[in-house]
């Protein structure tokens, strides 16, 4: 998907912030540029874990398996800037709250694409993932010797 929202059309450069990678979560990067949403799964009591660390907070496992999510989840709550915090940042934008459909306290928060005026609590939402190499320089070194990471998780309106 190019970056484009569904409201207004292309999004101006500096929407998203570049991804943070590290050498955790570089494989939730690389799942978002195969348009595929993927956290990690304790392999020994097999709570899932995002963002992406070292220890299961549960069992203390080091061991986990990355395993593929929906890409889907309910609003939990959400903001709407209007204030532009600098010259990068193009206001209003929204960013959503979502708790992941597959575990309860695994929340997201992502840039909301969809109309805001149609947001409650609890609205049905599905993932978009964003090509935004167009917007910014990228070559960076990552810890898996791969490209910089340019692909951006975005939330939408479900159809339903
Ligand atoms: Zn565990």
């Amino acid at each position: 998907m190019s970056a484009q929202n569904e409201v207004g059309g292309e999004l101006p450069a500096g929407i998203f912030g570049a991804p943070l990678f590290d050498r955790e979560s570089i494989v939730w990067w690389r799942g978002l540029e195969r348009n595929e949403m993927t956290v990690q799964a304790c392999d020994r009591c097999a709570v899932l874990r995002w963002p992406a660390r070292a220890l299961c907070n549960r069992c203390w496992s080091f061991e986990c398996t990355w395993t593929a999510v929906s890409g889907t989840g309910t609003v939990v709550s959400w903001v709407t800037s209007r204030h532009p915090f600098g010259p990068w940042r193009h206001v209003p934008y929204t960013t959503a709250l979502v708790r992941l459909t597959e575990q309860d306290d695994i929340l997201i928060p992502a840039t909301y694409l969809s109309n805001d005026d149609t947001l409650t609590i609890g609205s049905p939402v599905v993932a978009s993932y964003l090509d935004t190499s167009s917007l910014r320089p990228t070559g960076a070194h990552t810890p898996d010797g791969g490209p910089e990471p340019t692909t951006v998780l975005a939330w939408r309106a479900a159809e339903i």
